[in-house]
């Protein structure tokens, strides 16, 4: 196992009804700004219960907060922010508002350009801090320290990390997601999927822990997805997803493992040329990722067989194949297509989606840094 440090420090609200306990974890007095997208929780009914739980605190709004947050947006939440000397945030919403919001934390105070944050890796030495409640079960940042903002102007889509943008404290009520679209949940599926095939399916690195932890959030995935999809108000099903969600992406079964990220890579240039959804573009990209480095991840592969898949029959090379076609198939059973070709991206974006990755430094993805441009290339081929 590798040297690690973890570090977690967000405080999980888990269940129904947990909204109503929002003015226990905010600072007494504070000034809260609740950002929040187009407008889902107006109709859910998630608005007014975070409106009733901080009935007794003053409280402005920006909403209209867009899927894959836009830096323009975002900036104008900064300056209604500084303006009205803000001094705790609260998201309300999807992965989108969440990643929009820590970004807007960490450019209040930000001396300079607060682009800079993503696109030089500017050190944040200070944010406001927030709190979430989260709508759609996916990218896991109500647990971690990440966000992705997209630059409208040059089409780019970029992350940063700090720790002073841990959510202080992330309400995770399944009842909360019941209205959302099939499409969202299916994506979400893969999502958390993904995530926790990155940090998973590379080597092996003597942590059987870590392994364990993953194979029991994809089983958990491959038992409980489907149902939520079949039955979209069964409270356990979407609670069970909900949390195999965060538990994918909080740390925990990355501590200490090498990791690959070249599905998420990749797939940010398809969002970023074609406007798919992220769970879009994974469920495209990881299956060609798979059969590619099937030599390199070889005995993950078949430990994720046997695993996870319960696939014993047949030599190795069967045993992976099958492996491959059972998650693809996993993701098609969910509502979301393999093929770039469902999505109507052709082979002709290939050289323009490995020029994307080579001009930004990225020429060396995956695990063992060996997914090189023109690996990329028969990748995205491959899932033509
Ligand atoms: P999203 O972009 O936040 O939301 C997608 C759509 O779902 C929005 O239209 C939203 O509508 C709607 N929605 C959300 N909750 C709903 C509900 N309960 N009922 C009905 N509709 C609902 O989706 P996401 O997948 O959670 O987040 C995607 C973003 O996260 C991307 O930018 C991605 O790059 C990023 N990401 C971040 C991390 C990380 O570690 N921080 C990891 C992976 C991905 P409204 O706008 O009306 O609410």
């Amino acid at each position: 196992m590798q040297n690690f440090i973890f570090h977690n420090p967000v405080k999980i609200l888990f269940g129904k009804g947990q909204i109503a306990k929002i003015p226990q974890e905010v600072p007494q007095a504070a000034k809260i700004l609740i950002t929040y997208g187009g407008g889902s929780i107006k109709k859910n009914g998630v608005y007014d219960q975070v409106k009733a739980a901080l009935q007794d605190f003053t409280v402005l709004e920006f909403g209209g907060i867009e899927p894959n947050p836009r830096l323009e947006t975002l900036m104008q939440a900064v300056k209604l922010a500084r303006q009205e000397n803000i001094d705790f945030l609260l998201a309300v919403g999807g992965g989108s508002v969440l990643d929009g919001t820590k970004f807007i934390a960490a450019a209040i105070p930000f001396q300079g350009d607060p682009w800079d944050i993503l696109a030089k890796k500017a050190s944040v030495t200070a944010a406001v801090p927030l709190g979430a409640v989260l709508t759609l079960p996916a990218t896991g940042s109500e647990m971690n320290s990440t966000a992705v903002v997209t630059k409208e102007e040059t089409r780019e889509k970029l992350y940063f990390s700090s720790p002073l943008v841990f959510p202080k404290f992330s309400v995770l009520d399944p009842e909360a997601t019941f209205s959302l679209p099939p499409k969202q949940i299916s994506n979400g599926i893969v999502d958390a999927f993904t995530h926790t095939v990155e940090q998973y399916l590379t080597y092996p690195a003597d942590a059987p822990l870590q392994d364990r932890m993953a194979e029991s959030i994809l089983q958990t995935l491959i038992e409980e997805g489907p149902k939520t999809i079949a039955h979209p108000t069964d409270y356990t099903a979407r609670a069970n997803v909900m949390w195999c969600a965060t538990m994918a992406l909080n740390g925990l079964i990355g501590a200490g493992v090498p990791q690959d990220w070249a599905t998420h890579m990749i797939g940010h240039e398809l969002t970023a040329l074609h406007g798919l959804d992220r769970g879009q573009t994974l469920a495209v990209v990881l299956p060609s990722v798979l059969e590619i480095k099937r030599d390199t991840k070889r005995e993950k592969l078949l430990q994720y067989a046997k695993r996870v898949w319960g696939i014993t029959q047949g030599d190795e090379e069967q045993i992976i194949t099958e492996a491959i076609a059972r998650t693809r198939y996993f993701f098609e059973s969910v509502g979301v297509p393999t093929r770039m070709s469902a999505y109507d991206v052709s082979h002709e974006t290939i050289p323009a989606i490995s020029d994307r990755l080579k001009n930004r430094g990225m020429v060396a993805l995956g695990e063992k840094q060996d997914i090189t441009p023109q690996v990329v290339e028969e990748i995205l081929t491959l899932s033509i």
